[in-house]
């Protein structure tokens, strides 16, 4: 039967999710509380990782191991690295990847963490379909995105460090935790998707448009996951 783990990084991006879902059992692990239930008559679990890779790889694992997920969500919001990817936009991932990791001396590409035979991790590809599917349906007025998503222990809010990034990595969007997600994901050999609606452009006017925006943005992306979750 299958079981879908959700996690956001903030209380702002499951709370609405976790209002709606009918709650069976609460598990605290690592810090982090674990809500089992059933949501959209699908059974989750749903949880707050806390914010960077670090955490997010730790819940993913604990989803893997405790809870037995079949596949693994992630919905919040991030950073746009592209000019026609606006404030409020969804980016659904086909491909994710750590932008900070950096062992180029060993002839390993920028990104890359050594031997994993892999520069990126690919998210499964029918729930990449079904965000995008599902967004032109609950969020018609939103326009929905299907590429990369990059992540690092990073809040990018300078021009210059977004370009470095978009021309190394040709990302859609830059956040903090869908890579450790999706690399947890990719060791346990559980499908995944991240899915993350825009609260700023990834520049210098990210200090201001990120406070405004987040609140919204995490409620687009939210709604998305309620939305696809049936069909799944
Ligand atoms: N306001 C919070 C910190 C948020 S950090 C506090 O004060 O505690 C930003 C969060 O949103 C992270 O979870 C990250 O995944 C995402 N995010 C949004 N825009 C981003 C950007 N420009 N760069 C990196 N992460 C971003």
């Amino acid at each position: 039967m299958k079981k879908i783990g959700i996690i956001g990084a903030m209380e702002l991006e499951v709370e609405e999710l976790k209002g709606k879902m009918v709650i069976r059992r609460r598990v605290e692990k690592a810090s982090m509380e674990f809500l089992e239930g059933k949501l959209n008559n699908t059974e989750v679990v749903i949880v707050r990782s806390g914010i960077g890779k670090v955490n997010a790889a730790i819940c993913a694992q604990i989803l893997c191991d405790c809870f037995k997920v079949t596949h693994i969500i992630n919905t919040g919001v991030a950073g746009s690295l592209k000019n026609e990817i606006n404030i409020g936009d969804i980016v659904v991932s086909t491909d994710v990847l750590h932008h900070d990791v950096d062992v180029r001396v060993f002839g390993y590409p920028l990104g890359e963490v050594p031997q994993m035979g892999c520069l990126a991790f690919p998210a499964d590809e029918r729930l990449t379909q079904l965000a995008v599917s599902s967004c032109k349906e609950v969020n018609p007025e939103i326009a929905a995105y299907k590429g990369r998503i990059v992540s690092g222990d990073q809040f990018v809010s300078d021009k210059q460090v977004k370009e470095e990034i978009v021309s190394s990595f040709q990302g859609f969007c830059v956040e903090m935790e869908g890579a450790s997600i999706a690399h947890a994901a990719y060791l346990n050999h559980v499908p995944f998707v991240i899915i993350r609606a825009i609260s700023d452009k990834a520049d210098d006017s990210a200090k201001m448009d990120y406070p405004s925006f987040e609140k919204a943005a995490a409620a687009h992306s939210a709604k998305l996951v309620e939305h696809m979750l049936p069909a799944i």
